[in-house]
């Protein structure tokens, strides 16, 4: 077998300062709280100092995005959109900056990085920009000449998001929000800041009116400050569904409206007509793409018991293939481990995998000596009851169950207190429709896996959320229709 040789990708486009403060009313300012640590979790090697906002600061960003609400939302629809537009044009521009950043601050593979989230962010904001000058027309009722009726902004929208998609969440949260006049304070998560605070600087270099996006970095209290913070009129969350029930509980009682983005573990179903090769892709991208730190992953493959042995031998095969490794090099195929507690968390599932009497097996695979690295595991073998065929993982860590009726495969991919989404692969399309009707999943995809688009709606059923994010659906989170 050939060896590649190594393509790192420089970083010197990057320009890192040593620390970052938080971005309020369009201006980088100090935080009140204990600055913490960014790190490459590659290497271990810290990034920047970043700032804590405290309550205080909280509140300054959100009296900031009060103030900021009377000109935008006044602003014609058609003028927001140019700001859109702008900044998804500079997004463009910079995306190999935010590219190389990203990767960086987050571990994943440079080639993901550039490949899907950038043109992903770019994407949203332009799709979203195309709506601003279009509300009246989105299906909620058109304002009669008496300024009755029709859509209206919201205020202030209070987002918290996470480290996995750290700059395509913040554009599923800010490209929205905006574009329906309101404005916004978002908390990154603690150990994803950098991204943000580069979009921040995008967003004076399109000259957007100070206080319409507001940055404020911190740990879990800051995100807990922003969604009680009495001010904000929307709260809209990405993450897991512990924090979710937090914030559900902080909102109750209040008229804030709430969008919820949680947890997941989501069958990827392989039948016994499909075609093989093509689904060991499927199941690759299902839970390797971005080391499994996927809300949507398809962590549980569900195969048709008479084609397991042949799927499982051809998967095998794909998955020595797989290289581990610097997340800059543009080959390589699975980057680091977000954080050391994440790392922990994954360890001690697939330990409690194997205790439960699943089969463990990982290809041949050298593992960095710095940083957070887990090599791509699977487990067969696995019975419904496992923790690991019920917890999420959010880890490279696929469980493998098998079944041998479409009805048995529907019950299995149901048993879940999950519902985001579903992966079918076969070679009949009435098969297919079948399937998408039983399946309690907010997306199904069928002989394809996590494919995201700005126009398609993306949201769970039970604990994976409510409300949903992207396309037309996605603006009806950030309207009063
Ligand atoms: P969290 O849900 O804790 O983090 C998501 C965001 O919420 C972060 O910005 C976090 O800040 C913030 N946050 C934490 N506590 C609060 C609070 N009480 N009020 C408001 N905001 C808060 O996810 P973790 O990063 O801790 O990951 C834990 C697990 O969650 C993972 O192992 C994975 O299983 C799941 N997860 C699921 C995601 C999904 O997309 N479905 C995304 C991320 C994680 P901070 O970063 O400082 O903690």
């Amino acid at each position: 077998m050939f060896e590649y040789a190594p393509a790192p990708e420089s970083r010197d486009i990057v320009d890192l300062r040593s620390s970052y403060g938080l971005f309020i009313n369009g201006e980088f300012v100090e935080g009140s709280g204990t600055s913490f640590k960014t790190v490459n979790p590659a290497t271990e090697e810290t990034l920047a100092e970043v700032a804590t906002a405290t309550s205080d600061d909280v509140d300054r960003a959100v009296q900031a995005a009060r103030k900021a609400f009377g000109v935008w939302s006044a602003l014609p629809g058609a003028e927001r959109a140019k700001y859109l537009f702008r900044i998804a044009r500079l997004i463009q521009e910079r995306a190999r900056e935010l590219a190389v950043l990203e990767s960086l601050d987050n571990g994943k593979p440079i080639r993901e990085s550039r490949d899907v989230d950038l043109p992903l962010v770019a994407a949203h904001f332009f799709y979203y920009a195309g709506w601003a000058d279009k509300l009246q027309y989105a299906g909620f009722g058109r304002r009669t000449a008496d300024g009755q009726g029709g859509t209206r902004p919201l205020g202030v929208a209070g987002q918290v998001i996470p480290w996995n998609f750290p700059l395509l969440m913040l554009a599923w949260k800010i490209a929205p929000a905006l574009a329906c006049g309101n404005t916004v304070v978002l908390k990154p998560a603690e150990t994803t800041p950098l991204t943000a605070l580069l979009f921040a600087e995008i967003c004076r270099q399109a000259d957007l009116p100070p206080g319409v996006v507001n940055i404020v970095t911190g740990a879990g209290e800051t995100g807990a400050a922003v969604v009680a913070h009495p001010d904000v009129n929307k709260v809209a969350f990405t993450g897991s569904t512990e924090v979710g029930r937090i914030i559900a509980r902080s909102v109750a009682g209040t008229n804030k409206k709430l969008t919820l983005e949680l947890g997941g573990k989501a069958a990827n179903i392989v039948f016994d007509d499909a075609a093989i090769d093509q689904a060991v892709e499927g199941i690759v991208n299902g839970i390797f793409f971005n080391q499994g730190h996927v809300c949507c992953a398809g962590s549980r493959l569900l195969v048709q018991e008479s084609i397991q042995e042949e799927l499982l031998a051809a998967l095998k095969r794909r998955l020595g293939t797989l290289r581990l490794g610097d997340p800059l090099d543009k080959n390589t195929d699975i980057g680091a481990i977000n954080s050391a507690e994440q790392l922990a968390k994954i360890r001690q599932l697939s330990d409690l995998g194997e205790s439960e009497g699943a089969e463990r097996w990982s290809p041949a695979c050298e593992l960095p000596g710095k940083g957070f690295w887990f090599p791509p595991t699977l487990f067969t073998g696995v019975a419904q009851s496992h923790s690991i065929a019920r917890e999420e993982i959010f880890g490279p860590v696929l469980s493998v169950l098998t079944f041998r009726t479409p009805a048995e495969a529907v019950e299995k991919a149901n048993n879940t207190p999950y519902g985001l989404s579903a992966g079918v692969w076969t070679e009949k399309g009435s098969r297919i429709l079948w399937m998408a009707d039983r399946l309690r999943a907010g997306v199904v995809w069928a002989n394809t896996f996590n494919k995201f688009d700005p126009a398609s709606p993306f949201g769970g059923y039970k604990e994976s959320g409510y409300g949903r994010e992207g396309g037309l659906a996605g603006l009806e989170a950030y309207l009063d229709v």
